[in-house]
């Protein structure tokens, strides 16, 4: 399947109806040339309803503090593909917390997806997200340390939501030491 008929199959896909109880959104963000492949765990409920990925509390947190980019660098799909674990927002638990990603969307689309695009480097953000791809590694040595998928470099951010706050307060070297790093690689890999 080409990139296009991909997209075009991923937008249309309603394979998780009946398991979400409404009608998938799903969200692809990206094109066959993008430079940083990013994946991360789903779309939030914001998400869902705006159809364009990062547009809550953990996007803000990701564009302005993290990667310190704008919008305009950040949307710009030569710069980002923006992907996740699974395409569409999954609903809530009985607890009242998002549902984890369902995991068939890994498999049938996100593979297929990463395969597809010309990339120079990867961005995975998130523990769940990193563990689909590096099954036995810890979560702190991904972090700290550039890792490599399809022979490609690859950079492990934690999850920037709120709700990660104290991962972040154990490993003040986070963004003292190794969020400057990824900075500079970020810039080489839009700018060169
Ligand atoms: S999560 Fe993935 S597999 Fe499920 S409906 Fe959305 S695009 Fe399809």
């Amino acid at each position: 399947m080409d990139f296009e008929d991909l997209k075009n199959s991923v937008e249309n896909c309603k394979f998780c109806k009946e398991k979400f109880g409404f009608t998938p959104h799903p969200v692809f963000w990206g094109e066959k040339d993008s430079k940083i492949v990013q994946i991360s765990q789903a779309p939030s409920s914001t998400v869902h309803k705006t159809g364009k990925p990062f547009t809550d509390a953990s996007g803000k947190t990701l564009k302005k503090e993290w990667y310190k980019i704008s919008d305009e660098e950040f949307y710009d799909t030569k710069n980002f593909f923006i992907g996740a674990m699974a395409h569409c927002y999954p609903g809530k638990d009985k607890h009242g917390n998002d549902k984890l990603p369902p995991k068939c969307c890994f498999d049938k689309w996100i593979l297929k997806e990463i395969d597809s695009v010309n990339n120079k480097m990867y961005i995975i953000i998130g523990a769940r997200a990193a563990k689909c791809f590096f099954k036995d590694k810890k979560f702190t040595d991904l972090v700290f340390n550039n890792q490599e998928i399809n022979g490609k470099v690859a950079v492990v951010l934690p999850h920037p939501s709120p709700l990660n706050k104290k991962w972040l307060k154990d490993h003040p070297l986070f963004v003292e030491k190794r969020l400057p790093e990824i900075r500079i690689m970020i810039q080489e890999c839009l700018h060169n």
